[in-house]
C-alpha cells in the first residue's frame, strides 16, 4: 500500500491521480491533499477519500471550509510544507501550479519521501537546487510530465555516457503553421483549446506560445543531466510519442501510448514496478501514421529564449518563469493579447540578463520577484 500526498489535488494532475487511487484502492491511499481556492471541489475530494491532514494555501478560502470527519487542516503559508513532510505518507505528488509549489517540493524531498513531480516551474526556477538537495537527502523525483516520463523510460535502454540526444516531441499546439500576424490576435478561449490533451489553463496557454516545451527544455537538463544542445524538440502532432533518447549507436529509443497523463502519474508513483493501467491500449492500427516537423522557433520565440536562458544559466531561467507567469495570468484575464506574452517574457528576460550570474536559492526568489516587478510595469501596473 502506497501512502500518497497530493498537492494541488483540485487541479487537472491532481484529479487524475486522484483516479488513480479511485481504481486502485488496495494499492494507494490518499492521506493528505491541498487546494488553493476551489473549496467546492476539495470538500468532495475529502469526503471522498478521507484523509487524514488537509492543506488550504489561500487563507482567505478556507473560511468556507468544513468537513464531517476527524482530521488535521492547517491554513495558510505552511499548508504545503506540513501535507508534504506528513509523517504517514510515503510519496508526495506535486502538482500545484506555479513556483507557488517550490515549498512542498522541497519539504518532499527534505522528509525523504519518494517525490511525483509534475509542478515543473520549481524544476525550471530553481532545477539545480532541487536536484543537489534530492542527491543530499538520497530521494528520487520521478517526473509526472509525460515527455520526462518518457525519457526516464526510454533511459533504461542505455548508459549516462552512451546518450546521444534526447528528442522531445511537442504537439505543436493548437497554432502550429500559424504567421507571427495571425497570433496577434488569438483570444483566450481559442488559446485553451488544445488539440491533444485536457490540462490546466495556465499549462495550455503555455502550449500554445511553446513556452511549456522551453520549460521542458530545461526540466530535462536538470532531471537527466544532459546539455540544453542535445535535446532536439520533434514535433508530433498525434501525441503519441512522448519522447525518445538516441544513443551513439544511433539507435532511437521511443516510448509509445495512448495520451493519457494518468499513465504518467501512476508511473510516478508505482516505479520501480508497473501495474495495470486505466488508461487504453495502444491502436497502432487505428493511428495508422505518426508525423514529425521541426518547431517554427521564429514565431513561437520563447522556445529559443528557454534554451539561451538555461544555457546563460543562474537564476535566468527563473526570471523566464516568473515574467511568463504574470503575462499569462494577464493574457487569462482578457487584458494583453496572446503575442504580447512572447514580447514581454523575452524584453524581460533581455533585461535582466544579470541574472545569470546569481547563483543561490535566495537570489532566485528575489529575481523572481524583480522580473514581476518588471513585468507588471512594462505591462501598465
Ligand atoms: P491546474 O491549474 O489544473 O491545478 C493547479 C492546482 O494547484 C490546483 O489544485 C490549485 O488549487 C493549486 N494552486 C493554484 N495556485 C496555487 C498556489 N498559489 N498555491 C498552492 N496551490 C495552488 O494545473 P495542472 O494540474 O494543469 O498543472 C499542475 C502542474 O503540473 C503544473 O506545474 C503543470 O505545468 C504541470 N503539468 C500538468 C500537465 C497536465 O496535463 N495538466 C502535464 C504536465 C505537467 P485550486 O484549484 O484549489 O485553486
Ligand atoms: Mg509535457
Amino acid at each position: 500500500m502506497k501512502n500518497i500526498a497530493i498537492l494541488g489535488c483540485t487541479g487537472s494532475i491532481g484529479t487524475q491521480t486522484l483516479d488513480i487511487v479511485r481504481r486502485n484502492p488496495d494499492k494507494f491511499s490518499v492521506k493528505a491533499i491541498t487546494a488553493h481556492t476551489d473549496m467546492i471541489s476539495l470538500k468532495k475530494i475529502a469526503e471522498e477519500f478521507k484523509p487524514e491532514i488537509i492543506g488550504i494555501t489561500d487563507e482567505s478560502s478556507a473560511s468556507s471550509f468544513s468537513v464531517n470527519f476527524n482530521c488535521k487542516i492547517v491554513v495558510g503559508i505552511y499548508a504545503l510544507k506540513e501535507c508534504a513532510s506528513y509523517q504517514n505518507v510515503d510519496t508526495v505528488v506535486c502538482a500545484v501550479v506555479g513556483i507557488a509549489g517550490l515549498d512542498g517540493v522541497v519539504s518532499a524531498i527534505k522528509s525523504k519521501k519518494r517525490v511525483a513531480l509534475a509542478n515543473k516551474e520549481s524544476l525550471v526556477c530553481a532545477g539545480e537546487y532541487i536536484t543537489n538537495l534530492a542527491k543530499e537527502y538520497n530521494v528520487e523525483i520521478l517526473p509526472v510530465d509525460s515527455e520526462h516520463c518518457a525519457i526516464h523510460q526510454c533511459l533504461k535502454s542505455g548508459a549516462h555516457g552512451e546518450i546521444k540526444r534526447i528528442l522531445l516531441t511537442a504537439s505543436g499546439g493548437p497554432f502550429f503553421g500559424r504567421t507571427r500576424n495571425e497570433l496577434e490576435g488569438i483570444t483566450a478561449a481559442q488559446a485553451l483549446a488544445h488539440p491533444t490533451w485536457t490540462m490546466g489553463a495556465k499549462i495550455t496557454i503555455d502550449s500554445a506560445t511553446l513556452m511549456n516545451k522551453g520549460f521542458e527544455i530545461i526540466e530535462a537538463v536538470h532531471l537527466f543531466g544532459v546539455l540544453a544542445e542535445q535535446i532536439q524538440v520533434v514535433v508530433h502532432r498525434e501525441s503519441i510519442i512522448h519522447s525518445m533518447v538516441e544513443y551513439i549507436d544511433n539507435s532511437v529509443i521511443a516510448q509509445m501510448s495512448v495520451p493519457d497523463m494518468r499513465a504518467c502519474a501512476q508511473y510516478a508513483i508505482t516505479y520501480p514496478e508497473r501495474c495495470d493501467s486505466v488508461i487504453n491500449e495502444l491502436d497502432l492500427f487505428e493511428i495508422s501514421r505518426l508525423t514529425f516537423a521541426k518547431p517554427d522557433t521564429k514565431t513561437f520565440a520563447l522556445l529559443p529564449c528557454a534554451v539561451d536562458c538555461i544555457t546563460r544559466g543562474g537564476a535566468l531561467p527563473a526570471v523566464l518563469n516568473a515574467a511568463n507567469e504574470v503575462a499569462v495570468s494577464e493574457f487569462l484575464h482578457g487584458r494583453i493579447g496572446f503575442y504580447d506574452i512572447t514580447r514581454v517574457v523575452c524584453e524581460v528576460v533581455e533585461e535582466m540578463n544579470f541574472a545569470q550570474h546569481s547563483h543561490t536559492l535566495s537570489d532566485i526568489l528575489n529575481c523572481d520577484k524583480e522580473a514581476r516587478r518588471i513585468t507588471g510595469l512594462k505591462l501598465g501596473h
